[in-house]
């Protein structure tokens, strides 16, 4: 059986979790959390970075940072995550979802000002696949309007727009090291990355409970107290520990993906008119890190047919998202802005190959062998 995601591991993890055992202190912002964090300012160029117990929380802590009240309007992309909308509607905004462009499934940059009104606090830009939303545009937009631009940067770990990092360029960016992503903390995990200095030190505040602790524990103030609203999203050292093992091997984790992305990309790209298939389209300037390979299919009963047949071979293929407009929340908290040319169509003929650090050569090679036959038999 081949599994469509495994856990990264690199093999040193237990070796950090031993040392971070060993340490007097297991709880949030010990050395390896420091560690880690000063490893993403140093590659990033960020103001600061925070690590969070998940993607999801760092996007909760975002909704927070730019102070969203009930009914003030938050624009995304219906084709994304769950998290995407509910750390807005959790603070009581309307989510109003955008297009997606036909070609990188990321939110259409040139549908997103006419979604803008009077009420419309922020854009969040979700990174497809690791591969880049039109940021000079999005940004350009969003301080026209004197809005904010968040990244959902999830999967974009490693991924470059025009050579520069993503979650580099929207106000506040968001990282997830959940265990199906290119890098895991072991199992959960995110991180929040801070481009703007007067936000970054209302996050340490956040963060600490709504505490200036952080302040109070570098000698800043003599007390510590409850100074604004805030949660508990600190992770543990043991989390840190897994991820500092996973971040001395970060490149040769993305080499290792964009290796089997590029075996699967050069088998079936000659047959993409045959076959009648989209596959993966990568603008130029961007640069990806390999964490989706995916298959659009002319409509769903083929793709349904697809991942019947790669599942009786012992193959596990995936498809997602139920668009969000359409989800019983979603209905309920969001709507819509103007046509859904492409999001539904995305959602029903997509398909996401097995793509995994660990997975072996010969697991590819079945892959590939499987989905040859299948079109052998299908076009
Ligand atoms: C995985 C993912 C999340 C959630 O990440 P967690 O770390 O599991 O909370 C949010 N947004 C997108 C686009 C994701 O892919």
């Amino acid at each position: 059986m081949i599994s469509f995601c495994q856990p990264t591991k690199v093999g040193t993890e237990a070796k950090y979790i031993q040392q971070a055992l060993e340490s007097v202190k297991l709880s949030g912002d010990g050395a390896f959390s420091k560690k880690c964090e000063r490893w993403f300012e140093d590659s990033l160029g960020c103001d600061k970075a925070l690590l969070t117990p998940s993607c999801t929380q760092a996007l909760e802590m975002a909704a927070l940072l730019i102070n969203l009240q009930p009914g003030d309007e938050v624009i995304m992309p219906s084709f994304t995550f769950v998290s995407t909308a509910n750390a807005f509607v959790l603070r009581g905004a309307k989510v109003v979802f955008v297009d997606i462009r036909p070609d990188t499934l990321n939110i259409d940059e040139c549908k997103v000002e006419a979604a803008i009104n009077s009420r419309t606090k922020a854009i969040v830009a979700v990174h497809y696949a690791g591969v880049s939303c039109e940021m000079d545009m999005l940004r350009e937009v969003a301080d026209r309007n004197s809005i904010y631009l968040i990244e959902d940067a999830a999967q974009a770990i490693g991924s470059r727009y025009i050579q520069r990092p993503l979650g580099t360029f929207g106000h506040i960016g968001c990282y997830s090291f959940h265990d199906t992503k290119n890098i895991t903390s072991g199992g959960e995990g995110g991180l929040l990355i801070l481009n703007d200095v007067s936000l970054a030190e209302r996050a340490e505040i956040i963060r600490e409970k709504g505490t200036n602790r952080s302040q109070f524990t570098r000698g800043e103030v003599g007390k510590y107290t409850w100074v604004d609203l805030g949660s508990s999203y600190l992770p543990s050292e043991l989390q840190a520990a897994y991820l500092w093992a996973q971040l001395q091997e970060a490149s040769y984790i993305c080499a290792t993906r964009k290796a089997i992305w590029l075996r699967y990309d050069e088998a079936f790209r000659p047959y993409k008119d045959k076959w009648q298939v989209l596959l993966p389209e990568i603008p130029a300037h961007c640069e990806h890190n390999a964490h989706i390979y995916h298959f659009r299919f002319r409509d769903q009963e083929l793709r349904d047919r697809f991942i019947a047949h790669l599942l009786q071979q012992g193959i596990t293929a995936v498809f997602h998202y139920v668009p969000l407009h359409s989800s019983v929340a979603g209905k309920k908290f969001g709507v819509f802005h103007d046509q859904d040319n492409f999001t539904t169509k995305a959602s029903q003929t997509l398909v996401r190959l097995p793509l995994f650090f660990n997975m072996t050569y010969d697991e590819v090679s079945q892959v590939v062998s499987t989905i040859m036959s299948f079109f052998e038999e299908h076009s």
